[in-house]
């Protein structure tokens, strides 16, 4: 007769498969940590993934007999069946905890003035007193530093909590970092893969961002390994997707919206912009001139993804003066600032309507 002890209890359970899986019970965690031993008498339980387990009444049959094989048939063995307690999901630390919403300002080619829409928008948006971020991701073509007159701006770091973070620049309300930065812009088209992706990590995970209630991405154009690489550093809120009226634009535009709504990335996308809409000579401030195409044709490809049309803003040549000068034109008390105005506030209501009804979005995890 063979003495009893949990060794020899599991010993025996571990002749025990699970069918199918190739796997032990004690393998596969099913024998709960409860097991005791009373003279002949011996009992545990076995844990099981599903109340409705097919296979459990067999198994408890089965454990039974390995026990008596192991230890003696006069062993009078019970087993308890329970439900496995699911541990609980460990909650994502977000990786910029003090930052509220991130609105990706992307574009489906390059061109359309995704950057210009950015910036003006960033600005709009620290105006109107919230506290913005803007990250200028733009691999192929950064130009916030050039529209934000950051081109020699000097970076620094300082040290938070024993971690040595760089120091966003700050220029018109709005903290700013740019990967022209890190690069020279001329050579910044060769920056492609693992280098510009852990370039523009480190300025998201080591940057002393604070708290922030918007922080815009102006991506790079198109579809492109960096938007794999934001979209697993960070949970995107939303994108706002810049397009001209031109069917090219509005072609790559379509392109966008299919990739943050493909359901691997799930980026919620909070609505279009129809940028360059119309063209409004400077000296004839009320006349439109629908050079590239129609409004129309921009509010078909909102309809198509039912999304709004946030803002329309106009073909002025002062936009492109104003930030070749590093002086976004919402600051002046123009038509194109308000256009511009008008779109912060829609991207606000925007951003509020997406949290109301969707939950936060996750990062995407790489199998
Ligand atoms: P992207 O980021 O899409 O490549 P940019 O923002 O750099 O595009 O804009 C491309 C060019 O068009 C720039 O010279 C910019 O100043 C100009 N631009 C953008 N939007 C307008 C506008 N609404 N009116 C006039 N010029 C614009």
């Amino acid at each position: 007769m063979e003495t009893l002890y949990p060794a020899l209890i599991i010993d025996a359970l571990s002749t025990v498969r699970y069918p199918g899986s190739g796997k032990t019970i004690v393998e596969l965690g099913m024998v709960e940590d409860d097991i005791r031993i009373n003279g002949r008498h011996v009992d545990f339980t076995l844990l099981f993934d599903k109340d409705t387990d097919p296979f459990k009444a067999s198994l408890v049959k089965s454990a039974q007999a390995a026990i008596k094989l192991a230890a003696g048939k006069d062993v009078d063995v019970e087993i308890r069946t329970a439900a496995r307690r699911v541990a609980p999901v460990k909650e994502e630390k977000p990786v910029l905890p003090g930052v509220k919403n991130i609105i990706a300002v992307s574009s489906g080619k390059g061109g359309v003035g995704k950057s210009t829409v950015a910036a003006n928008l960033a600005v709009a948006l620290a105006a109107d007193g919230y506290r913005v971020g803007l990250l200028d991701a733009d691999i192929y073509g950064p130009s916030v530093p050039k529209m934000f007159g950051l081109e020699n701006a000097e970076i620094y770091m300082h040290e938070v909590d024993g971690k040595n973070l760089i120091i966003p620049a700050e220029r018109y309300g709005v903290k700013v970092l740019s990967i022209g930065f890190l690069i020279d812009p001329a050579s910044a088209a060769v920056w492609r893969g693992a280098m510009a992706s852990n370039a523009l990590k480190q300025l998201i995970e080591q940057a002393d961002w604070g708290e922030l209630d918007y922080f815009l991405i102006d991506m790079p154009p198109g579809t492109s390994d960096i938007h794999l690489t934001l979209v697993q550093t960070l949970g995107i809120t939303g994108a706002v997707v810049v397009t001209t009226p031109q069917q090219v634009a509005l072609a790559d535009a379509r392109k966008g919206i299919s990739m943050f709504r493909d359901s691997k990335i799930n980026v919620p996308v909070l609505g279009i912009v129809d940028n360059m809409a119309w063209f409004t000579p400077e000296k004839h401030p009320d006349e439109k001139y629908f050079l590239f195409g129609s409004e129309e044709d921009v509010d078909a490809l909102a309809q198509e993804f039912d999304v709004p049309v946030l803002a329309r803003i106009p073909l002025v040549a002062a936009v492109g003066e104003h930030s070749d000068a590093g002086k976004p034109i919402v600051l002046e008390p123009t038509m194109s600032a308000q256009a511009f105005v008008h779109l912060a506030h829609e991207t606000v209501d925007a951003i509020d309507r997406r949290n109301d009804n969707l939950p936060p979005t996750t990062k995407v995890k790489v199998h």
